[in-house]
């Protein structure tokens, strides 16, 4: 989940890795650290903290160098401090290594080396990596590539590394096993990076490390990747492709936050989503990576998504968007239990998995786990070329653009997009869906963009509701039918970002249990827009009033019924009952926004989290 960054080339090393730590610390900012080559040695400046705290206490230190590697961590072994903060170093200090993944055998071979003798300074797991490659270099007196090939062969777990040497100041060894790395190439010098956001300022020709890679990045030779599953250890012909991803899609553009940005961009990053997937007459919708397996997608028995986090919310609105229009039965699945269940897994499966990042560590391992019972296996993510992209068989990227900010607001709702267009796709061939509904729906999808333009001009109104919200220590969030996963969707962006305890329940449960916390302190978030079970809402709204609660609503333009008994109201436009949650999701994450914001927290990096989780 850390955030890696390296550069060798001729020119000045330490800015170009600070401007690319900034770049990646939504993946985790517990700690930073850089090491820099210096006359022939290693310099080393680590700090607690964010990004910032360690470029503050570099003003006064010398930082010239032209290689070097940097990190901003998230915490798996050790708690964030300085001892743990990366990089490492080994003993003599002839190497410095970063490193995003956990060690599971970390333990074991530690006791090994504390037993040769080997002094740890840190708790992490990470430690053992460089102190096991020093080892075998010095032991068989080989290279330093062949040393990590041959150290990592004892390694289990996961891992994207990044090793700077004394013996060859220019050159930077990489390794790469579950954990995302690439090279981007420049004219004689070189940039890496987790993923292309520390990139693409200065090139866009990439390499996508594979598992099992281990290259060595030097300007006296040319690129030099083998695979560590290769037994002749064979050299491999560099791949390189374009990365695509432009500098001003990572950049705030104006506004003060990257999650604020990406709310607004919502009514473009749902346009996105759709360009080129419904034709011109709007007769057909068709997802082109999904061709070829569109036939065992109409075929399958059953679909079982798999994902974590908001994406798996996206996942249960599409058991809705899926059985009412295809037919087709929907299992949700958080990738994390799905993984180690031991579950029943047919061939005429179809697993869809999902991913903002395509990194997510869970959502991988689902994937293997399906495509080892002969599974068919698609994808959805944002992020082109990664992990999920490559591991699944097919698969529709939701093209949201890159989502900065650690809580995800434009991915789920072009998640939500594709798999709409998913669901419309499939039902159209399988004959599922009359003409009449499927032109309804299409229509309404492509007025969603305007729709959104609409809340977002109510974020002042939305602001206010906030003011109280932020003086509560707790919030309810309740939704019925397709609302029910926004209701969940809006009490986790209230609780990672303001870290009010919020929860997220179908109304009707409110009666087995939830319904005893209420009293005149408990604000109630309802969604209940026209839909199949608005008189039930109603009735559930009644209940809650019986208790003292406060009730905010989320109704359809003109409603008067639920707005007659709300504190407070947003009205949003009028929407098929099946998009409403591309809609209705809109007006929770500005109230999330605005009420982290008045209790004064950092939105796009809360406390504890990171955005890509690249860690089981
Ligand atoms: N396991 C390493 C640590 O705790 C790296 C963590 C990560 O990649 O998030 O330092």
């Amino acid at each position: 989940m850390c955030g890696i960054v390296a550069y060798t080339g001729s020119n000045e090393a330490y800015p170009i890795l600070m401007k690319g730590l900034h770049r990646l610390e939504y993946r985790g900012y517990d700690s930073a650290g850089v090491a820099l080559m210096q006359s022939g040695s290693i310099t080393l400046y680590k700090k607690r903290g964010k990004v910032s705290d360690l470029e503050d206490y570099c003003l006064t230190k010398d930082t010239s160098a032209h290689a070097g590697i940097a990190h901003t961590r998230w915490a798996t072994h050790g708690e964030p401090n300085e001892q743990n903060a990366h990089p490492h170093l080994s003993e003599d200090h002839s190497l410095a290594l970063i490193h995003n993944g956990i060690i599971e055998n970390y333990l074991s071979l530690k006791k090994e080396l504390q037993n040769r003798g080997y002094v740890f300074q840190s708790d992490t797991d990470t430690e053992v990596l460089v102190h096991l490659i020093k080892e075998v270099q010095q032991k068989d007196n080989i290279p330093l590539d062949e040393a990590v090939m041959l150290a990592l062969s004892r390694v289990e777990g996961t891992y994207a590394l990044a090793i700077l040497s004394v013996d060859n100041p220019d050159q930077l060894i990489l390794a790469k096993k579950g954990s995302p790395l690439l090279i981007g190439v420049g004219d004689n010098e070189y940039f890496i990076g987790s993923d292309g956001a520390p990139i693409v300022e200065y090139t866009n020709k990439v390499v996508y490390l594979e598992d099992g890679d281990v290259a060595v990045v030097s300007l006296e030779n040319p690129l030099r990747i083998r695979n560590i599953r290769d037994e002749h250890a064979l050299l491999k012909n560099p791949h390189y492709q374009r990365l695509e991803m432009t500098l001003d899609q990572i950049e705030k553009g104006g506004f003060e936050t990257y999650m604020l940005k990406e709310i607004f961009e919502q009514p473009k990053s749902i346009r996105d989503s759709m360009r080129g997937r419904i034709n011109l007459k709007k007769e057909v919708v068709s997802l082109g990576g999904l061709i070829e397996y569109e036939q065992k997608m109409m075929n399958a028995k059953r679909f079982i998504i798999a994902a974590c986090g908001t994406s798996w919310h996206a996942g249960l609105v599409a058991e809705y968007l899926i059985e009412s229009l295809v037919r087709i039965p929907v299992e949700v699945e958080y990738a994390s239990e799905f993984r180690y269940r031991d579950p029943i897994l047919y061939e005429d499966d179809v697993l869809i998995a999902i991913s903002q990042s395509g990194e997510t560590a869970d959502t991988l391992a689902a994937v293997e786990l399906a495509k080892r019972h002969g599974a068919t296996v698609i994808g959805i993510c944002n992020v082109v070329g990664s992990t999920l992209a490559r591991e699944t068989m097919a698969g529709s990227y939701t093209h949201a653009g890159p989502e900065i900010g650690v809580a995800s607001t434009k991915a789920f709702t072009a998640q939500v997009t594709v798999l709409t267009l998913m669901a419309l796709s499939l039902a159209q061939r399988k004959g599922t869906i009359s003409k009449s509904m499927y032109h309804q729906l299409i229509n309404d999808l492509e007025s969603i963009p305007e729709k959104i333009e609409r809340i977002l001009a109510k974020e002042q109104h939305i602001q206010k509701i906030a003011q109280f919200v932020a003086t509560r220590p707790n919030a309810i969030f309740l939704g019925r039918g397709i609302n029910y996963p926004v209701a969940l969707e809006g009490a986790l962006k209230l609780k990672e970002i303001s870290y009010i305890h919020a929860e997220g329940y179908p109304a009707a449960e409110m009666k087995h249990g939830p319904i005893a916390l209420i009293d005149e302190h408990m604000p109630l978030i309802v969604i209940a827009t026209e839909q199949l079970t608005y008189d039930k809402i109603v009735s559930n709204i009644q209940e809650v009033i019986a208790r003292k609660g406060t009730i905010i609503s989320i109704v359809t333009e003109g409603d008067t019924t639920v707005k007659g008994m709300s504190k407070f109201c947003i009205e949003i436009p009028r929407t098929e009952e099946l998009l409403t949650p591309l809609v209705a999701s809109v007006p929770l994450q500005l109230l999330a926004y605005h009420v982290a914001l008045i209790r004064g927290c950092d939105v796009d990096k809360p406390r504890n989290l990171a955005k890509s989780v690249s860690v089981e």
